[in-house]
């Protein structure tokens, strides 16, 4: 949809457009005094209950609360883990439900790891009057000192403000709140890292242009310990393609005799479908020479040349790659491709280079990010090369870190990376593609995942089931 600059709030609220502002909670000077003010769009969870909402309710409270107010519900993963870490108090009363059903489970320690931990960002120090030079920000000690001074410098503000005739006459309960949401964060920040330091990384700090520090995040190896807080209903139901059990549950902190896994035994799609090619071109690693990238690459282009009038898909692992693949295949297979990444170049998202594909009848997309969440469905594609093994970023501290405590995990990551980009391509029963798998090592991630493998699965892979 076209944007378009609407000046007058409640115009663009009665159209139905979306706040670009966002601040539903913000800091305004009332008399030469700074407070904080509510949205006056924003409704209560009392009201939508009870149906006596402005008919010009922000929509997004209105959905929100529509959700928690009714029987089921369903909610996206960051706002439903939002109200687990933040606002499980607030929103007791209408989270009492007997079942949770997580979908695509096989990412939920993505979504966790956005929730524990602690991310600290320049505003903050500076707020807390630190100078961030004095920190080393790649040791968990120094990060440690640093959420302590934090804490320290915000329960001094809380304390000044209280004592001050200004807050004596006038009390400003809003700043004071959100100064000891920051105090209560950073104190909590230190005692969880300090209960299991260990288990705790520090990642390499983002910086703006200037090599100034901007934000760092320190998070948790195994999220085990904090998975269960997000996990509070009677039951759970968690549904996915590509998990298997002991890898969940280890990962998960659940306990393998509290589990009852459903493998079901046989794709509900016709083998001939979805069939797999193990092609066993090159093994494709840092130290892999040239001769077998090109070699790769050359397969590449004799696949595209046989499916000519066709759409296709081409995964490999990374940006790097995937711009060298494009340097190699011939002009004319270079025509046909169109590089999709989560974010592009010319500003285009990921949906608008799928549309344009779906336009052209020959085109093919090649991509890091489209091993999942993408649909591709019929002649969308009828043929998909997986270039290269998706290792996780080995170059990433915590990676490094919780490959080395859980060496399967790095396996089981891999592993479901490559099951759900052989799920790219086929999405219905009679749906069908080829795929293509280049890198040798693939057979290695078979090797050592063999266990991990749903038995769905054994049949294109050939495994033998007797
Ligand atoms: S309450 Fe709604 S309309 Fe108001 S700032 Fe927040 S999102 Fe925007």
């Amino acid at each position: 949809m076209d944007s378009e600059k609407v000046n007058n709030d409640r115009r663009a609220m009665r159209w139905g457009l979306t706040c670009d502002k966002g601040e539903c909670q913000e800091r305004v000077n009332k008399n030469g005094k700074e407070i904080f003010e509510v949205c006056k769009f924003k409704p209560t969870i009392k009201q939508v209950e009870e149906n006596t909402q402005d008919s010009l309710s922000c929509h997004y409270y209105m959905q929100k609360y529509d959700a928690l107010v009714s029987k089921h519900s369903l909610w996206n993963y960051h706002a439903f883990f939002t109200i687990m870490k933040f606002n499980k108090k607030l929103f007791e009363e209408y989270l009492d439900r007997k079942v949770t059903v997580f979908d695509e489970a096989h990412k939920i320690e993505d979504q966790i790891i956005q929730f524990v931990g602690f991310d600290i960002f320049s505003g903050q120090v500076d707020e807390c009057n630190l100078n961030s030079e004095k920190y080393d920000f790649t040791d968990l000690d120094s990060m440690i000192q640093l959420t302590d001074d934090m804490a320290f410098s915000y329960a001094k503000k809380i304390k000044d403000i209280k004592e001050s005739a200004a807050f004596q006459n006038n009390p400003d309960y809003e700043l004071i709140t959100g100064l000891e949401r920051r105090h209560d964060r950073s104190a909590q920040a230190k005692i969880d890292i300090m209960s299991d330091k260990d288990n705790f990384v520090v990642n390499e700090p983002m910086k703006d242009l200037n090599g100034n520090f901007r934000t760092i995040s320190v998070k948790p190896i195994d999220v085990s310990k904090f998975a269960n807080s997000f996990f509070e209903t009677e039951y759970q139901i968690f549904m996915s393609a590509t998990i298997d059990k002991s890898s969940f549950c280890e990962n998960m902190g659940l306990r393998q005799d509290d589990v009852a896994f459903v493998d079901t035994p046989k794709s509900p799609f016709p083998i001939e479908n979805r069939s797999i090619d193990l092609l066993n071109i090159r093994r494709l690693s840092y130290g892999s020479t040239e001769k077998d990238e090109l070699e790769v690459i050359k397969t590449i282009d004799r696949i595209m040349d046989e499916h000519s009038d066709e759409r296709g898909l081409i995964l490999t692992s990374s940006i790097p790659r995937c711009q060298k693949i494009l340097r190699y295949l011939s002009p004319k297979n270079t025509q046909r491709i169109r590089l999709c990444h989560s974010k592009n170049k010319d500003g285009k998202t990921q949906d608008e280079v799928i549309s344009e594909h779906a336009t052209d009848p020959t085109g093919v997309l090649l991509s890091s990010s489209l091993w999942e969440g993408v649909d591709l469905k019929d002649d969308l594609s009828r043929f998909q090369i997986i270039a290269k093994v998706p290792y996780p970023n080995y170059t990433e501290k915590r990676t490094r870190a919780k490959m080395n405590k859980f060496p399967l995990w790095y396996t089981s990551q891999t592993l479901t990376k490559i099951l759900q980009g052989f799920g790219r391509s086929i999405r219905s029963e009679d749906d069908w593609a080829k795929t293509y798998v280049l890198d040798t090592a693939v057979n290695n991630v078979f090797f050592k995942g063999q266990q991990m493998i749903p038995k769905a699965y054994y049949d294109v892979l050939g495994i033998d089931t007797a």
